[in-house]
């Protein structure tokens, strides 16, 4: 603390991301990095661009990015908000669109993000219980609320909300903004997105950081009905205006047209997932049916938090969170084969 902070910053509780320790050989299944790099179409799109044309300011309407994530949709750019990286796009959701005099709703696990952005906004925060399976349950999201947020499928869990189940949530909140981060969705679950002409409280955000390869290009972002967009768009226009670079654009556009790498790419991590999980049932874990690029797995005996504090010894990462219900779980992200079977061989030996 000092005496320069404002009342403020003496309040806030910032968000802890997992650690990028600067170890050699690290196996890194800590933060659902995607294993594999970005299509070599993205890095030539990249290259590119690093020129003397980097003297100038990117495009601040993102015209091309907001066109390529259109055409994959089939939707109008004017029903594309993109960002720096999805966290930002979340950030100026929870100021645009959700009341700050009513509780938002998300579920007791989820992203811990969320009531950073509630501290951060003064927003209050309601967490509801996930089921004794780790599901979200719609019913539980028919009470008064200023928003709702959830991911799907949920982190730290992988679990995936059914479509169905979504559209009940929207259904039973007309009077509220929907948001639903949509990080994994394309490891395994049926994207929201087709639902925005139907519904005008339905926003969903997503990010190029895990299915496509570029978290470290920073580009995240929101689909949904153009009042909801042109929210996003004032708040980002009063705080920077020129988020996304002429670096990741470029790339995130070659992202979205390189669909055939993309698809490839995923069905390549759903196949390690299913061989992973396979492995750590093998040696007695439980796992979570999982959606996503991570699995979320306890094993019978042993303490969760010993087990990871052996792997990191032997220069694996992977994450655990120090919370209710979950302190016996560990979130582990997808490498590749090699990865996920040195993660399996220590596991033996820790075991
Ligand atoms: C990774 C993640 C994000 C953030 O993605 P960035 O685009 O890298 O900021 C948002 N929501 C969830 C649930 C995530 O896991």
């Amino acid at each position: 603390m000092s005496k320069f902070w404002s009342p403020f910053v003496q309040d806030l509780v910032p968000y802890v991301p997992g650690e990028q320790p600067k170890i050699t050989n690290l196996v890194k299944l800590n933060t659902n990095e995607n294993p594999y790099p970005p299509s070599p179409k993205v890095i030539e799109a990249m290259r590119a661009q690093v020129s003397a044309d980097l003297r100038l300011y990117p495009d601040p309407n993102c015209d091309s990015l907001k066109k390529a994530v259109a055409d994959f949709y089939q939707l109008e750019s004017a029903q594309v908000f993109v960002g720096n990286g999805s966290d930002e796009v979340l950030a100026h959701a929870f100021y645009a669109l959700f009341q700050h005099n009513k509780p938002l709703l998300f579920p007791d696990i989820s992203y811990s993000f969320y009531p950073v952005y509630c501290n951060l906004y003064g927003i209050e925060a309601k967490q509801i219980a996930l089921d004794e399976d780790f599901q979200i349950n719609p019913a539980d999201y028919q009470q008064d609320n200023g928003g709702v947020i959830f991911p799907n499928p949920n982190a730290p869990t992988g679990c995936l909300l059914a479509l169905t189940a979504v559209e009940q949530i929207l259904q039973s909140n007309p009077n509220s903004v929907v948001l639903v981060d949509e990080a994994y969705i394309d490891f395994g679950g049926q994207t929201a997105v087709g639902l925005v002409n139907q519904y005008p409280n339905l926003l969903v955000c997503q990010t190029l950081s895990k299915s496509r390869s570029l978290a470290g290009a920073r580009v995240g972002l929101a689909i949904g009905h153009v009042d909801l967009i042109e929210a996003l768009e004032r708040v980002k226009n009063s705080f920077n205006s020129f988020p996304i670079d002429r670096v990741a654009m470029a790339g995130a556009v070659a992202a979205f047209e390189d669909k055939t790498y993309f698809e490839q790419s995923c069905a390549k991590v759903v196949a390690g997932r299913e061989q992973l999980t396979q492995a750590l049932l093998a040696l007695g874990f439980e796992v979570l049916p999982s959606a996503a690029n991570f699995v979320f797995a306890s094993h019978v005996e042993k303490e969760a938090a010993e087990i990871a504090a052996k792997l990191r010894e032997n220069a694996i990462l992977v994450r655990h969170f120090k919370q209710e219900r979950i302190e016996q779980f560990l979130r582990i992200t997808v490498g590749t084969e090699q990865e996920n079977q040195r993660l399996i061989d220590v596991l033996q030996q820790i075991l």
